[in-house]
């Protein structure tokens, strides 16, 4: 296993990536250095790019299910649908489609509630895929996230935000529902305000080694 260790400092509003060092680190007990351990589960539900959008935002999801039952289901193309990655409730964190490209995870928009959603000028709704990424979590919307999910998830958090100068606030990270009011994804136990504190302050936060 190998991972990028960073270390960020502000500048302005702009974080800036100091130092890349790559170490392996099997065996390490040191939290500061738990490494993530990216699987690739490639998903064929995808639009190639994200249009002239980038990812400016980052969707918060729960599977209503296992970890393995979601990659079985996004690697199907009869599902039509995917997201970029899947937590589960070990911290395992499974990619199925590149953050380059629009996973199929936040495609309807009912009644948003999200600050920042995009209307385009014939009134309707530019579809959320193209301009954010979408993490999934184990379990279901009444279940407790585990420890690991929180640290691998706001770890990821981390990592996405700074490759694509995503703002960490609630503007910008979101759940599901605030999209698509019709669901209750991810659910009423996730603190996503949690979630942003621990991706704002880690001492030492790992990169994923591939995007
Ligand atoms: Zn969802």
């Amino acid at each position: 296993m190998n991972c990028q260790l960073i270390t960020t400092t502000r500048r302005g509003n702009q974080q800036q990536l100091l130092g890349l060092l790559r170490t392996p680190l099997l065996g390490t007990t040191n939290k500061n250095f738990n490494c993530m351990n990216i699987i690739n589960k490639p998903s064929p539900n995808f639009l190639p790019g994200r249009k002239k959008f980038k990812p400016e935002a980052i969707v918060i999801h729960i599977m209503q299910g296992t970890l393995y039952g979601t990659d079985s289901w996004f690697q199907s193309p009869v599902s039509k649908v995917s997201a970029h990655y899947g937590i589960g409730k070990k911290g395992e964190v499974h990619q199925y489609v590149n953050e380059k490209d629009s996973a199929y995870h936040a495609g309807r928009v009912n009644a948003p509630t999200w600050s920042l959603i995009k209307m385009a000028d014939n009134g309707l709704f530019i579809n959320p895929d193209y301009y954010t990424v979408g993490i999934e979590h184990e379990g279901d919307i009444n279940t407790d996230w585990t420890d690991e999910m929180y640290t691998t998830s706001s770890n990821l958090i981390r990592a996405i935000s700074l490759r694509w100068s995503i703002p960490l606030d609630r503007d910008h990270i979101i759940g599901h529902h605030e999209i698509y009011s019709l669901k209750t994804c991810p659910g009423n136990i996730v603190d996503i305000n949690k979630l942003i504190a621990m991706a704002e302050n880690p001492k030492m936060v790992n990169e994923p080694v591939t995007a």
